[in-house]
């Protein structure tokens, strides 16, 4: 596997496979990898000549300086899972100065009101964060092909749009959630859990499967009662939203109509931990 550290290092690499005429799938992260993140080049490896990766901790998706400081940081062991993966090519890892030459600023997009709902909301600027980034990084990677977790189902949403509006040469696809044997959405974030917070953790896709067993039976705001019941019982945890939303639009919706698509969207506090993670109801 080739590690690309500089801006410059990558072009280089770049230049040459695409004289090659390699088709490129690429996976972008802020590292701290787990399983979920490898099942991405799993897909990729599946689907292209190369598969590239790059771990990028982005200051600009942060709205929570705290956060943004405490996200964990391990590039040594995250080049040895990827390595160890079978999976990746070459791993770009640039400085803040090769993906924000100048000021560290986000760009503003407009996505067409999705990025406004539920991520848009709790952390505002959230989403130009992500555009600036992913953007950038597709114009350098130029890749055939990217993935995305359904995870960060919304994130998701708003590259599909990104790739619509700036009319890039790349298929986005969406890969599904990997989980935990207890049903915890993988995630960087987990690290900081204790082992019993983690355990508990289980509460979160047990409530996804119960309101997917809801789904279409009782009325929508006896779901959210029942949701917001169960977490006013869990010590530790604080439910910070919940919502059924379109999955379109991903407006939330007060009546399920027939030939419409819903996901369930939740956003759950473990002590000082933001957890997310969300389903499609069917
Ligand atoms: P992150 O490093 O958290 O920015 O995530 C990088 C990519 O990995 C994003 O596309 C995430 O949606 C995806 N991802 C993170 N966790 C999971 C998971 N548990 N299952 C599937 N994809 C994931």
């Amino acid at each position: 596997m080739t590690v690309l550290n500089s801006r410059e290092e990558l072009e280089k690499y770049i230049a040459e496979q695409k004289k090659l005429q390699k088709t490129i799938g690429f996976a972008p992260t802020m590292g701290a990898l787990h399983a979920g993140h490898i099942s991405l080049y799993e897909a990729a490896r599946k689907e292209n000549d190369l598969v590239i990766s790059s771990i990028f901790v982005n200051p600009t998706q942060f709205n929570n300086p705290d956060d943004l400081e405490k996200y964990p940081r391990n590039v040594k062991k995250d080049i040895q899972k990827l390595e160890d993966s079978g999976f990746v090519d070459a791993v770009y890892i640039p400085s803040v100065e090769d993906m924000y030459p100048g000021e560290t600023k986000s760009k503003h997009y407009d996505f067409g009101g999705i990025e406004n709902e539920m991520e848009g909301k709790a952390r505002p600027g959230h989403f130009d964060g992500v555009g600036t980034v992913v953007e950038e990084l597709f114009r350098q990677v130029q890749p055939d092909n990217a993935y995305f977790g359904d995870k960060d189902y919304q994130q998701l949403a708003v590259i599909r749009k990104l790739q619509q509006n700036l009319d890039l040469p790349l298929k986005i696809h969406g890969v599904p959630i990997y989980r935990e044997p207890n049903g915890l959405a993988m995630s960087s974030r987990n690290e900081r859990l204790s082992p019993e917070q983690r355990k508990k953790a289980a509460v979160i896709y047990d409530t996804l499967l119960k309101v997917n067993d809801w789904f279409r039976v009782i009325s929508i705001p006896e779901i959210y009662r029942r949701v917001e019941e169960i977490f006013e019982k869990e010590d530790g945890f604080v439910l910070e939203y919940f919502t059924i939303a379109d999955e379109e639009t991903l407006k939330e919706t007060d009546f399920f109509y027939k030939d419409r698509n819903y996901r369930a969207f939740i956003v759950v506090f473990a002590g000082e931990v933001r957890l997310i993670d969300n389903m499609h109801l069917a």
